[in-house]
């Protein structure tokens, strides 16, 4: 590591937003992979117009990155519909999502992002707008308390979580689409990175997206954001080519070492290697590493479990027999950070 390039870290996406919108997909057809997902919605689509309908609620769920708001875009876009974004921790009172939905045309498509974050009073105002299209409002307060019904138009709400498990049993039966986003094979990734690179205008041979791909994390957005890194490098230093060396050296400027694991991924499996390898707690893991547990369990963990480095088992987080075969030396007494796991960090 020079030290002039900032570690990797997959939980930190605020900054990129800009970026990500210059390359998000603008057609079903250019969106790769997840191929049954998409030809869900493209029915759902084609059967509600054909039936002058709105369309169904939708649900996706899955892990950050995987393609859930572009999704969202692409439905709006195809219906040729007005998309509403906003939160669930946006939406903090009742009386916000009451002033979003009175303001919907119909056919309008609203999307809530992390929407198992909405406190409960928001989501049983949106209860009854999901299936009814009626909004009850309570004018006044104490013994002049009125209940007023406002009527709403047809409209299709999109909803996106990360944490699926979260959202209540009855909210979740009030949408009639639920699709769920798996982390994406490596050969997806490198066509992801192909067309990035042509959006970006650097050349990026094939030698390079396989390196970068298997190494993303199952995540486009991690891919996209590998490459707008290595392209700074290429740049500078390369002629605006990427190949397989400068993959490697950009990626090993951000600390995601040959195996893709990145600095919090390696202090994660230190942290169960020093507890005797596990299980230990997800709280203390996040306590050890300066983490939040959600962000653990939601950005690092499926990596390291989808890879064959951890393992969940009902006491808390274990290191795999494979994590100790291939770092013997992690689990020797001191943590000599030798082996092939530690040389970028
Ligand atoms: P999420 O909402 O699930 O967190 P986004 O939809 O914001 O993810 O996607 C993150 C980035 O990855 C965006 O730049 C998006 O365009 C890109 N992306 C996601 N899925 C795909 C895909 N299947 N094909 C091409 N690009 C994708």
């Amino acid at each position: 590591m020079t030290g002039e390039t900032a570690p990797f870290n997959p939980a930190a996406l605020d900054g990129e937003q800009l970026f990500e919108v210059t390359l998000r997909p603008t057609c079903f057809e250019q969106f790769v992979g997840q191929l049954r997902v998409v030809e869900n919605l493209q029915l759902a689509i084609q059967a509600a117009q054909a039936r002058g309908e709105p369309l169904d609620h939708i649900l996706f769920s899955g892990l950050p990155g995987l393609g859930k708001t572009t999704l969202a875009y692409l439905v709006a876009r195809s219906m040729d519909a007005h998309l509403h974004e906003t939160s669930g921790p946006a939406l903090l009172r009742a009386a916000d999502l009451v002033g979003l939905l009175s303001n919907l045309a119909a056919g309008d498509l609203l999307f809530i992002d992390e929407i198992h974050r909405l406190s409960r009073p928001v989501e049983e105002v949106l209860y009854a707008a999901m299936e009814d299209y009626v909004v009850d409002v309570v004018l006044d307060q104490g013994p002049s308390a009125r209940n007023l019904r406002l009527k709403l138009p047809r409209f299709t709400l999109i909803g996106a979580t990360t944490r699926e498990g979260l959202l209540s049993a009855p909210f979740r039966a009030r949408f009639g689409l639920q699709e769920k986003l798996d982390l994406y094979p490596a050969d997806d990734l490198a066509v992801i990175l192909h067309s990035s690179a042509e959006a970006l205008k650097v050349r990026l041979d094939a030698g390079a997206a396989q390196y970068l791909a298997p190494r993303s994390r199952g995540t486009p957005r991690v891919a996209n954001r590998f490459l707008r890194r290595v392209r700074d490098l290429a740049q500078e230093r390369y002629e605006n080519a990427i190949d397989e060396h400068v993959a490697r050296e950009g990626l090993a400027r951000l600390g995601v070492d040959e195996n893709g694991l990145c600095a919090m991924d390696r202090r994660i499996l230190k942290t169960l290697l020093r507890h005797g390898g596990g299980p230990v707690g997800v709280k203390t893991i996040a306590l050890s590493v300066g983490e939040e547990d959600r962000t653990i369990e939601e950005v690092y963990e499926p990596y390291l479990i989808r890879e064959g480095y951890l393992r969940r088992t009902p006491q808390g987080r274990a290191v795999s027999a494979r994590t100790r075969e291939l770092f013997p030396a992690l689990d020797a007494k001191g943590m000599e950070e030798t082996g092939t796991l530690f040389p970028l960090a």
